[in-house]
């Protein structure tokens, strides 16, 4: 705005007489303390070699996470544990063979947001190296043969599109005919939304073929980890024989927020929480990933023999 004593002065500038120019000393102070920091280099010059735990505050020495399946040592807090990982975390000694590995979506509503389905899928298969948000295979498990299916949480939030559904949907086929337990690894945000109604038919798919399974009396265990929401939760990642959970997973259908304004209430402290849901009866147990291949074990040999 212009002053009729020459004075031209706009919002956060300043003020400015003639062309003189009087900046405000607090902008400049502010702007160097916050740029001169340095946290940026210290995080590059530890990189790869230590880890904050988000839970305990504690830096620990990541090769003693690694060794401790991405548990941390001081607190038991469950790290992030990609899916090829899971296989070789319960596959005796990481040996499996995969199924359906080609499997992969076609695009049916040709979907585009800020890019295309297509070259949204092209970039997640090359950063994680999968073909889809899952891995399908078959081995043994403390010498009994299983298939284990693992959900891959980075792969557009572990979403269950139309190639998710059919690899579970053909594993738990397989299984049946074959008549070996079935263990699902979840970690997902829930059905696929640039696959919309496809993405939703998979959960009645899914659903269907479980309910064959347990005619056939095929043992499912479901296995919930850090998130299962959504159309996951909602179709097979609640119908096993047994369901459970790693300690403080995020497992819920809505988010609490949505929750929260529906029903216009506040939500109890760890709602949606591993353990709130096994006090609640939605869980039989919640296991600790380094017990977890253990408990499978004793539960699939009371299952089966
Ligand atoms: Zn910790």
């Amino acid at each position: 705005m212009a002053a009729s004593d020459g004075r031209y002065s706009r919002p956060g500038a300043g003020i400015c007489y003639g062309r003189k120019v009087f900046a405000m000393a607090w902008f400049s102070r502010q702007k160097s303390g916050v740029e001169g920091s340095g946290e940026g280099e210290k995080r590059v010059r530890t990189e790869g070699l230590w880890q904050k735990c988000e839970s305990c505050q504690q830096i620990i020495w990541k090769k003693s996470l690694d060794e401790n399946l991405q548990v941390c040592p001081q607190c038991d807090h469950h790290f992030y544990l990609d899916a090829r990982s899971r296989l070789g975390m319960l596959f005796d000694d990481a040996q499996y063979s995969e199924f359906d590995p080609d499997l992969v979506s076609s695009d049916p509503l040709r979907f585009v947001d800020s890019k295309t389905y297509v070259a949204r899928l092209a970039a997640m298969q090359k950063a994680t190296s999968l073909a889809d948000a899952i891995l399908s295979a078959g081995g043994t498990l403390n010498g009994r043969p299983v298939h284990i299916c693992a959900m891959e949480s980075k792969f557009i939030g572990g979403s269950m599109g139309a190639a998710v559904g059919e690899k579970i949907t053909r594993s738990i086929e397989r299984s049946v005919e074959r008549r070996i337990p079935l263990v699902v690894v979840s970690a997902s945000g829930g059905a696929r939304m640039q696959e919309g109604a496809v993405s939703l038919m998979q959960l009645a798919k899914i659903s269907a073929a479980l309910m064959r399974m347990d005619e056939a009396k095929v043992p499912f265990i479901s296995v919930l980890t850090d998130p299962t929401t959504g159309g996951v939760t909602a179709s097979f990642a609640m119908l096993g024989d047994v369901n459970i959970a790693e300690p403080g997973a995020l497992i819920g259908f809505a988010g609490p927020r949505v929750i929260e304004q529906t029903i216009r209430q506040k939500l109890p402290h760890g709602f949606q929480r591993s353990e709130f849901l096994l006090e609640h009866g939605f869980l039989d147990a919640v296991v600790k990933r380094p017990e977890m291949k253990g408990y499978i074990a004793r539960a699939l040999n009371f299952f089966c023999d």
